[in-house]
């Protein structure tokens, strides 16, 4: 439940709302009926009318709590007056990804398909020309990533005078990402008389000195963290060896005994792990395929909407995945490596059993993950339920029982090898991922097989194929993805496919 305050005095909390009484415009609350939600969320009851009052709002909320439209349903209201000028945004909503900026903006398109309004988005990755001209033609909302904003503004196409309403969201990513002098930059070229609507799942120091600087008097709204959220979630370990043959063939024999997979997240640590590992399962069959923040974004979309139309069951990835992507139903979560931040288990597992629905989450544990999964469980507050080798099946020597995964451990890179001379040599993309023969409602046991053993292709290396960042490659493999990967560079950097 949302507990609110306002400054520092707490409210009692609100009894269940309906969305008739938040005070939003017909034609918003016309979509929302369209759309077919009954009722507000917690997040939803308590920031909507106080962005609706034009106050402040601080909202502790993480993604899955229906935290989008918290604030995308009240600016709609608010923009049904007035109009935009060309290069000034009237407002501005800065996303830490280039996928959360999309999702945004998908949420701009339902919720707003009556409204007629500009709605601009400014992300790496993308022609600077096409953006332009959408600021030119004057945008009501503009999303954004913070470097690519910056950029635009460098060039003198985009003044921030006009922005009325500013949101922040996703701030501890932010954090985590190295935006915040970004994010400084970027209020300060804003008016001061602007209204910022502030969203982070934790409030850090940092993230609640940069709010203590940008917020005026804001509202507060706090929803119950997603460790508690995810009481719909199973969640189970399931201790295994620690060569990555061993936990490739963990994973698959999990894959194989799931009740009820249809799809199903896996989360690696490393980059390196979430293109081996896709590459597999793909060896064996499995319909699968990954998504990392190196790959570029056409193939990182173009990899979430084959996943969210389920050509693609099982997707293996990086924490870049885990957090705000709005992927619906996911039966399963599989953690390939315990996060070594606890926090991102939370946001990993909150992939599946999303809005009152049931999924479950296998965690693989070898024995040098067991401090991290120690975190866990102090962080989630109970232990995870023990799965023993006995009722997943997964065998006692799961190095032995697959000749063939030992064999992808002779040919997939040991942790501290160099690369050798020959992968370095560009090399062909990816194929496509195999069409899957079953539907997703037909029997699961072999779910997220493919009917044809996909061909081994080093989908990483093909798309670098000039071997450019090879070096920095080999540098940030053997670092978990969530220190690695903290540079917003990467982000921006494109890579092309071919
Ligand atoms: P978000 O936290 O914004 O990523 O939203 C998570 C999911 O909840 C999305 O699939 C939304 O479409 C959905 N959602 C948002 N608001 C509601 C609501 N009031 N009732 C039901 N589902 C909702």
């Amino acid at each position: 439940m949302a507990s609110q305050q306002i400054g520092s005095k707490p409210i009692s909390e609100k009894p269940q709302m309906t969305f008739d009484e938040l005070g939003l415009s017909p034609k918003v609350l016309a979509a929302v009926e369209r759309v077919g939600y009954t009722e507000p969320t917690p997040i939803q009851a308590g920031a909507i009318p106080h962005v609706l009052q034009k106050r402040d709002v601080l909202g502790t909320a993480q993604t899955g709590t229906g935290k989008t439209a918290s604030f995308t349903l009240p600016m709609l209201t608010l923009l049904e007056k007035g109009r935009a000028r060309a290069r000034m945004p009237r407002t501005l909503i800065l996303e830490p990804t280039r996928e959360l900026a999309a999702q945004v903006e998908e949420n701009f398109k339902i919720y707003g398909s009556g409204h007629k309004l500009n709605v601009a988005l400014l992300i790496g990755g993308v022609s600077f020309d096409e953006q332009e001209k959408k600021l030119m033609r004057g945008a009501d909302v503009l999303i954004a990533t913070p470097g690519r904003l910056l950029d635009h503004f460098e060039r003198g196409k985009l003044l921030l005078t006009g922005v009325d309403i500013l949101v922040i969201d996703e701030a501890d990513r932010m954090l985590d990402m190295g935006f915040i002098p970004d994010i400084e930059r970027i209020c300060k070229l804003i008016p001061f008389t602007r209204q910022t609507l502030f969203f982070s799942a934790t409030m850090p120091n940092e993230i609640q000195k940069l709010a203590d600087q940008f917020l005026h008097n804001p509202a507060r709204v706090e929803v119950a963290a997603r460790s508690s959220a995810a009481l719909t979630v199973t969640q189970n370990v399931v201790h295994c060896g620690s060569k990555p043959a061993e936990k490739r063939a963990a994973l698959r024999h999990l894959i194989d005994n799931a009740a009820d997979l249809q799809n199903a997240i896996i989360f690696c640590n490393r980059k390196r792990d979430v293109a081996t590992v896709a590459r597999s399962l793909e060896r064996h069959g499995y319909n699968a395929g990954a998504l990392h923040g190196d790959m570029d974004q056409h193939a990182r979309m173009k990899m979430l909407a084959s996943f969210k139309d389920l050509s693609t069951k099982l997707l293996v990835a990086s924490d870049v995945a885990a957090r705000g992507l709005d992927i619906p139903e996911v039966s399963h979560v599989f953690n390939f490596d315990v996060p070594t931040h606890a926090e991102d288990y939370v946001h990993r597992i909150g992939r599946t059993g999303r809005a009152g629905r049931s999924g479950a989450a296998y965690t693989l544990v070898s024995k040098s993950d067991q401090k991290y999964l120690d975190a866990v469980e102090k962080l989630i507050g109970k232990p995870l339920i023990e799965v023993s080798e006995n009722s997943t099946g997964v065998p006692h020597d799961a190095q032995k029982d697959d000749a063939k995964a030992e064999a992808d451990n002779q040919s997939e890179q040991p942790e501290t090898r160099k690369p050798r001379r020959s992968e370095r040599k560009p090399r062909r993309a990816a194929p496509k991922p195999q069409p899957v023969a079953e539907k997703a409602s037909e029997p699961t046991r072999d779910a997220g097989k493919t009917t044809e053993p996909a061909k081994a292709e080093d989908s990483q290396r093909a798309r670098n194929p000039k071997g450019t960042n090879r070096r920095k490659q080999t540098a940030n493999d053997n670092v978990p993805f969530a220190e690695a990967d903290h540079v917003p560079a990467f982000l921006l950097r494109s890579v092309s496919l071919n």
